[in-house]
């Protein structure tokens, strides 16, 4: 009847299979760069400061509630067996039972709390960076890696949750449950206690060591396994295949899959024969300290007569302490994690909005804007840009005109188009519509002024006509019909499957890059902005549906101030105005016949393309 409550799997899976880890690098230089002040992140449990006290002390009164076993066991094994006392050995039978009943019930009441809380906590941080992301300028966006955002809004907030109470809970369990173990075996016998003190440090940190050691080997042979998948991925495909005989690489390649192929070999087993190890440790750890109690307990100048129950109790209790040790050794490592989770996600909570909200918008009614557009000497500068992509331009696009800029790639088109819409703000100078800097708008109001076709159309995962309601969550389905006519795509929807409750988007049905831009215009169309910007596609469109397409971007632009990025002779030849872009500079503007007539860029632009103006972005 050795200690039932104990020692409950020796070596057995279970807390020993984190054990040994050490800090992951890179956290450790995100915590360098972004230190984390703790009084942050106890700010966020603030609000929910009772349930996180009420954790603490579940945690406690399970510990201390748990310590009532051994001492139960020393009374059955003292005294209610020996003197056949039956209502005392079914009261301290029911109590046992009870115990165990209790943690029980206390720890999954801890995990609802400690869940509850740590998932409100981490709600709040998801939409706080979500809403937060969502202002930041296009800038950042470009700046940013792509899937870095996703991955923390995701990932890391994600994984704060399990990280953060685990790594709380744990510590707190661990913590108590020592102390309390601990006053138990001293309270039990405190000759026995010096001992398990003196042999059980050692033990666990050899334990330890041979865990980490294991750890090492498998990240090595994971990394081996890794290189093999990565040489049979390039060896055997058709490209590498390919690339193997036209180089005559073929040979080499064998030798070196030859070679990973053999460091396998021994990775493996040395892998394996490290897990065996710690197994055997571990089992020889839990057996040898029961044993070298035992003997303590049995020489007369270790025994200090204790009773057979306070043995079998002590030995039992001792079991106990072995893994909240390990646990909290390794409790530096959770906690770095931990905090490398808060550093990102607060770094991105404190990233400045560049385009923001004036504190003291203008007010501007979007019904009555005329639409007049001044370019007033704007420059600007990407922040890792060298030179100026714009350089003092001064522009007026009178209300309910046309004007098309052309230029080679890189002169600046696409930043001056940037502007208009508020993507980015001047580094000097300023943007206005009817005389108010942009900068004066609320946002709300510049959006519904200002509108944007770009070459690339977004398209949400949903049906068309939500595609299209987007753009005007208020539309009626005539009116979305409407716009989608007038912008030369219904006949396109209407022979969908679905029609208009076709899914498109990533997962959907596709549409060409021509119908997609024609479904933009018919966005734009629904939100009727007195401003539009357009940014002509450059990949020529075969004929038919380009005319579909200038037929559509016609109807857009009809009554409206209108800034197009042009590539079309055609479309630049109706402007009322051009202005040719130069490194940043305004060289030269004037209509069609004015440019051709001086001679000038214009002129030049126009001999070399042709048919188009400027043949890329
Ligand atoms: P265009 O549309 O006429 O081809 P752009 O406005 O795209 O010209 O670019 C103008 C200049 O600004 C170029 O020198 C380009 O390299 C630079 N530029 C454009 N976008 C960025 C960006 N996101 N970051 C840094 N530099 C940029
Ligand atoms: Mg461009």
């Amino acid at each position: 009847m050795v200690v039932v409550y104990s020692m409950a799997e020796p070596g057995g899976g279970g807390g020993g299979g984190r054990s040994g880890r050490t800090a992951d690098p890179s956290d450790r230089a995100q915590l360098a760069s972004a230190p984390v002040p703790l009084r942050r992140v106890a700010a966020l449990f603030a609000p929910y400061r009772w349930q996180v006290a009420t954790v603490v002390a579940l945690i406690v009164a399970s510990s201390v509630v748990a310590l009532a076993t051994p001492f139960l066991v020393r009374l059955v094994i003292d005294e209610a067996i020996p003197r056949q006392d039956v209502p005392l050995l079914g009261w301290t039978v029911a109590a046992m039972v009870g115990v165990a009943a209790t943690t029980a019930v206390l720890g999954v009441v801890q995990t609802w709390l400690s869940t509850t809380v740590g998932q409100r906590v981490m709600h709040g941080l998801r939409t706080a960076v979500f809403s937060h992301l969502q202002r930041q300028s296009l800038g950042f966006f470009t700046r940013t890696r792509g899937g870095e955002v996703q991955s923390r809004l995701t990932h890391d907030i994600g994984g704060m949750q399990s990280v953060v109470t685990s790594t709380a809970t744990s510590l707190a369990s661990n913590a108590t449950t020592v102390v309390g173990t601990v006053a138990a075996m001293v309270a039990l016998s405190w000759r026995l206690s010096l001992l398990s003190l003196l042999v059980l440090p050692p033990a666990v940190l050899l334990t330890r060591k041979v865990a980490r050691m294991r750890r090492a080997v498998t990240a090595e042979r994971q990394r081996s396994l890794a290189e093999l998948h990565a040489q049979v991925e390039e060896g055997l495909s058709i490209s590498g295949v390919l690339l193997g005989k036209t180089l005559g690489a073929g040979p080499a390649q064998s030798r070196r899959f030859a070679t990973t192929s053999e460091d396998l070999v021994g990775l493996e087993v040395r892998s394996q024969l490290a897990g065996r190890w710690r197994m055997a440790t571990m089992s020889i750890v839990f057996a040898g300290i029961p044993a070298l109690i035992y003997l303590a307990a049995g020489l007369p100048a270790t025994s200090g007569g204790m009773t057979i129950g306070t043995l079998v109790a002590f030995t039992g209790l001792q079991g106990w302490l072995f893994r909240p040790l390990m646990g909290l050794l390794d409790v530096g490592v959770s906690v770095t994690s931990s905090m490398a989770l808060f550093s990102r996600v607060f770094e991105y909570l404190d990233l400045p909005v560049e385009i923001d909200e004036p504190a003291d918008p203008v007010p501007l009614d979007p019904a009555a804007v005329r639409g007049e557009v001044r370019f007033e000497n704007v420059s600007f500068t990407y922040t890792d840009g060298h030179r100026p992509a714009l350089d003092g331009v001064d522009l007026v696009v009178p209300a309910g005109t046309s004007l098309a800029l052309v230029g080679e790639t890189g002169s600046g088109k696409s930043t001056l188009a940037s502007l208009v819409a508020r993507l980015a703000d001047p580094t000097r100078g300023r943007v206005t519509i009817d005389g108010v800097d942009l900068r004066d708008l609320s946002l709300g109001t510049l959006a519904q002024v200002v509108g944007v076709v770009a070459q690339e159309t977004y398209l949400l995962h949903t049906t068309v006509r939500e595609n299209l309601r987007h753009a005007r969550p208020g539309a009626g389905d005539a009116e979305i019909e409407e716009a989608a006519r007038r912008a030369q795509v219904h006949d396109v929807i209407a022979a969908l499957p679905d029609g208009y409750d076709t899914l498109v988007g990533a997962r959907g049905h596709r549409f060409s890059g021509g119908e997609k831009q024609r479904i933009a215009i018919a966005r734009t169309l629904l939100r009727d902005p007195r401003v539009l910007v357009l940014d002509e596609a450059t990949s020529a469109l075969d004929t038919r549906t380009e005319r579909a397409v200038q037929a559509a971007l016609d109807e857009a632009s009809r009554g409206r101030t209108t800034i197009t990025i042009a590539h079309r002779l055609s479309t630049v030849r109706e402007a009322d105005r051009i202005a040719v872009l130069s490194a940043g500079r305004v060289v030269e503007t004037g209509t069609h016949e004015e440019l051709v007539a001086a001679g000038g860029r214009y002129e030049e632009l126009v001999a070399a393309g042709e048919r188009e103006v400027a043949l890329a972005a």
